[in-house]
């Protein structure tokens, strides 16, 4: 075996493993539970434990998650579902697997989150969900509109892919009342591998959610082993989550601590070290609520900084380009103004639980010097 090279710099986002990872997979084949198993509903229920809620739902992916999420809420042909633009493709392509429609709405410039004000402008009479996205970990209180959303049928519907364990005031997002939807993907603040989790809202939710996911076969561990058939009882798709993915989460959650710790102490690193660059806007994830999932600045030229930077082997990204300027989604395209503004500026920093406080530096360092060569150069230009 060579040794293991620690992730740098170089990468923008990748996975953390605490170790006993392996081991509980290892445990999962010598078991058998490959599918949908104990190892699944034990997941589920450390998931819902932690987030202090009654139920969790666990799927194969975060997409899978706003997918049946969707369908529980009853959205389908006909509807529409106001989504920003600035998110990822994922919350789009889960509202047009219901036959819905994306209402794309701006966000705020500064947080690159949506508002409740953004969000209840874009309502009309055929909204039948509104679904904020938690961008970068940030959690987003929508309590104030909660009721008038209430009176009108429109479920609030939560990408939450960027934000397991982040709080909304003393809860964890996920127990503040709405259909939340995480995503445990590779590069997510947990992974299982991939997977994804729903919390509902009602029982009924629950059980619509745990139908669709079977195939729409509904029949308990303990009742399969014991009849010869089994019963379809409505729409479903292969959507569970395997008891080799489960195990990984379960493995992951066991040290989520430190990961909370570590990335709000990374994070911190970052604004401590870009306070001393000019023309630079941090997006504050606010680290003492959230678990910081991203790392983002707002800069000019930002095209340019980013080669320039990928040149020097630091693995900066863009989230997101705007799914509304996106080919496929051309139709539903309308003025966002603050959306494609950000869509020009931003620039994702390395962001992920092997880094230290030197990468950081050396990130921050490269940065500075990069601004000032663009900024140099347009001076030379102009
Ligand atoms: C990752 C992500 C998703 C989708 O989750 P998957 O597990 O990759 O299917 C949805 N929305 C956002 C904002 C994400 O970052």
């Amino acid at each position: 075996m060579t040794a293991a090279v620690r992730p740098d710099a170089g990468r923008n986002n990748t996975p953390y493993l605490y170790g006993e990872e392996a081991a509980a997979v290892a445990r999962v084949l010598e078991g058998g539970q490959y599918g949908h198993s104990e190892v699944t509903e034990e997941f589920e229920s450390r998931i819902a434990a932690f987030l202090g809620v009654r139920d969790a739902v666990a799927v194969m992916s975060g997409t899978a998650a706003l997918h049946t999420a969707l369908l529980a809420a009853g959205v389908g042909p006909g509807h529409e579902v106001v989504v920003p633009s600035m998110t990822f493709c994922a919350s789009v392509q889960a509202i047009l697997a219901v036959g819905a429609t994306p209402r794309f709405v701006d966000i705020d410039p500064v947080t690159l989150c949506v508002t409740d004000q953004l969000v209840m402008d874009a309502v009309t009479d055929r909204t039948r969900a509104v679904m904020p996205v938690l961008f970068g970990g940030r959690a987003i209180d929508f309590s104030s509109v909660r009721r008038e959303l209430d009176a009108r049928d429109i479920a609030i519907v939560e990408d939450a892919a960027h934000a397991f364990g982040s709080r909304n005031r003393a809860r964890r997002v996920g127990a503040t009342g709405d259909l939340t939807c995480f995503s445990f993907g590779p590069i997510k603040n947990l992974t299982c591998g991939q997977g994804g989790v729903v919390v509902p809202r009602t029982r009924a939710e629950a059980d619509t959610i745990r139908r669709i996911r079977m195939l729409g076969v509904v029949q308990s561990q303990a009742e399969r082993g014991r009849t010869t058939s089994y019963q379809v009882d409505g729409f479903g798709l292969r959507y569970q989550m395997s008891g080799i993915n489960a195990a990984i989460g379960l493995a992951q959650l066991d040290h989520f601590e430190k990961a909370e710790t570590t990335r709000r102490i990374l994070w911190r690193a970052y604004r401590r070290a870009l306070a001393g660059l000019d023309g630079v806007h941090l997006v504050d994830v606010h680290p003492d609520r959230s678990v910081p999932h991203l790392c983002q600045v707002l800069i000019p030229y930002r095209d340019e900084v980013h080669a320039q930077m990928k040149a020097r082997g630091i693995g900066v990204g863009v989230h997101y380009p705007p799914n509304h300027l996106q080919p496929a989604f051309a139709q539903w395209r309308r003025d966002l103004p603050a959306t494609e503004q950000a869509g020009r500026e931003v620039l994702t920093l390395p962001f992920h639980q092997h880094l230290t406080e030197n990468d950081i530096d050396r990130v921050v360092t490269v940065l500075g010097q990069a601004l000032k060569t663009v900024g140099a150069a347009s001076c030379a230009r102009s």
